[in-house]
């Protein structure tokens, strides 16, 4: 995450944005300024995200949903990814 935590906003439009580092910079100094680790994300859902998952890097979070929520059950992780490379393949980004 980005240093200071951003509070959750009511008041925030969605159209407001902030970035967001997939790997957090706290643990990942060198990739601080990589475009390729910053997404520009809905502020609130931001702060939403780092309110369940932290720090964590982008597998961390996998993990942490897959033992946490989904009970080890992986097949979604699989069946997603199949249909997500289909439609990528096919043009039609998510
Ligand atoms: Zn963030």
């Amino acid at each position: 995450m980005c240093k200071k935590r951003k509070p959750f906003d009511p008041g925030k439009p969605s159209e407001f944005k902030n970035k967001h580092h997939l790997f957090p910079t706290s643990r990942y100094l060198e990739l601080k300024n990589k475009p390729d680790n910053i997404v520009m994300v809905p502020y609130n859902e931001h702060a939403l995200y780092h309110a369940l998952f932290t720090n964590r890097n982008p597998y961390e979070c996998l993990d942490y949903l897959v033992s946490t929520f989904w009970g080890g059950r992986i097949g979604y992780l699989k069946d997603f990814l199949r249909v997500y490379e289909e439609r990528k393949k096919n043009g039609k980004e998510t």
